[in-house]
């Protein structure tokens, strides 16, 4: 049996050191506390568990769902980006819902990109991205970025020859892993860019609704023009914990969204409808759950940041996103190493930032998603190994 190139191409799991070094840690006794994974840790708001429950006492919801949503759920999800970002999309066009962002960004290269044709991804990067363009036959360019441009891309940097054969511009603002975010005047100069060279804009607005300080991360479709070029992927999961759940939405060019919808239709049957209406009780019902959350975030962050300045780290606090991202002390080059230090003396996982892409080397990324009292324990011994003392 040959398996396909696509399978055989899938990048190597760059973890597979650290998840090694996890595995004796834990075989010798050691109570490892892992700050690597986004994945919320607070459960659920009540009343759209309740949403749910109800909504599986009815006979209609147990049958095959329709692939692009409910048009009551596509409407939610319309009346949703009118109410946060003052963008009117019209439900039957703009909007389709997705089984998870990730199932929709993972598919949306099979609108647009040919074999040879070309994605643009930002390095560093969430992976899905890459691996979404080379199923489809695609090949990928990497811009880099860089600190001090607030980890924005130099749009006009990026190569004419890749600007030629790009079909997929991939933006992720807020971002995962930098915590970086994006003012309406780069969305502009985005939109901008992409109608200049002919490509499509993809962006990914999952960190929609993880956001401190009162600040409110813009939807790339607040900029004039924008659905002439631009689809904007959307998720549930990290605004309203629910991850488990699977419920996302891509809105915007109606084109793309119809083409995406179309891809959908031949390979997957849709979000269970119980869900859907899980989803719509989230949307249409009472936010206040997401300001509870992030005022729980704030505090870990803040927490967390001033344990890893006395590690002698350097880090801005984000304005938004699930992740602090940290640069090394002076002297250390290799955040797979300075990752693989903590784990052995302290038991306490990061993420080397180089697992992002090589743009991220230097650094290492730390999610605010662990449960308060074990994020504490870690944060402890982070503070002992930093003043010198044995932890573990
Ligand atoms: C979490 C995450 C997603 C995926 O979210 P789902 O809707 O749960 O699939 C997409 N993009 C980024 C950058 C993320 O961090």
């Amino acid at each position: 049996m040959e398996l396909a190139q696509r399978v055989q191409q899938l990048p190597p799991y760059l973890f597979a050191r650290i998840s090694q070094l996890i595995a004796e840690k834990r075989a010798a006794g050691v109570d490892v506390i892992s700050l690597g994974i986004g994945d919320p840790d607070l459960p659920t708001p009540p009343h759209i568990l309740d949403a749910l429950k109800a909504a599986t006492d009815i006979p209609a919801n147990h049958r095959y769902p329709e692939s692009d949503g409910t048009p009551e759920f596509r409407r939610s999800i319309a009346n949703w980006y009118q109410k946060r970002h003052g963008v009117t999309l019209d439900p039957d066009r703009e909007v389709v819902p997705l089984i998870g962002s990730k199932e929709g960004i993972a598919h949306f290269p099979l609108c647009l990109i040919n074999p040879g044709d070309v994605s643009l991804i930002t390095d560093p990067g969430y992976p899905v991205y890459e691996v979404a363009t080379m199923f489809a036959g695609g090949e990928t360019v990497k811009i880099p970025l860089h600190e001090e441009d607030g980890w924005l891309p130099r749009l006009e940097e990026i190569p004419a020859d890749a600007a030629a054969r790009a079909k997929i511009l991939w933006l992720n603002y807020p971002n995962n892993p930098t915590g970086a975010i994006a003012d309406l005047a780069f969305f502009e100069r985005a939109v901008a860019w992409a109608k200049a060279h002919g490509v499509a804009i993809a962006h990914d607005l999952a960190y929609a609704d993880v956001a401190y300080d009162g600040y409110e991360p813009p939807s790339i479709l607040q900029v004039d023009g924008a659905r002439d070029v631009a689809i904007e992927f959307n998720s549930l999961s990290k605004a309203f914990n629910m991850t488990g759940w699977r419920v996302g939405m891509a809105v915007g060019n109606a084109e793309l969204v119809n083409a995406l919808t179309r891809v959908k239709t031949n390979m997957d049957s849709g979000i269970p409808q119980a869900i859907q209406a899980m989803a719509m009780a989230a949307l249409d019902g009472p936010l206040d759950a997401i300001d509870e959350h992030n005022a729980i975030y704030t505090r870990r962050r803040d927490r967390t940041i001033a344990v890893l300045r006395e590690l002698g780290l350097r880090v801005e606090p984000p304005k938004a996103s699930l992740y602090v991202w940290a640069r090394l002390p002076e002297g250390e080059r290799s955040s797979a190493d300075f990752a693989g230090r903590l784990i052995d003396q302290t038991g306490v996982v990061v993420t080397p930032g180089m697992s992002y892409g090589q743009a991220g080397e230097g650094y290492i990324r730390i999610s605010l998603t662990t449960p308060d009292d074990r994020l504490n324990e870690a944060l402890d011994r982070l503070a002992k190994f930093a003043r010198g003392e044995r932890v573990i």
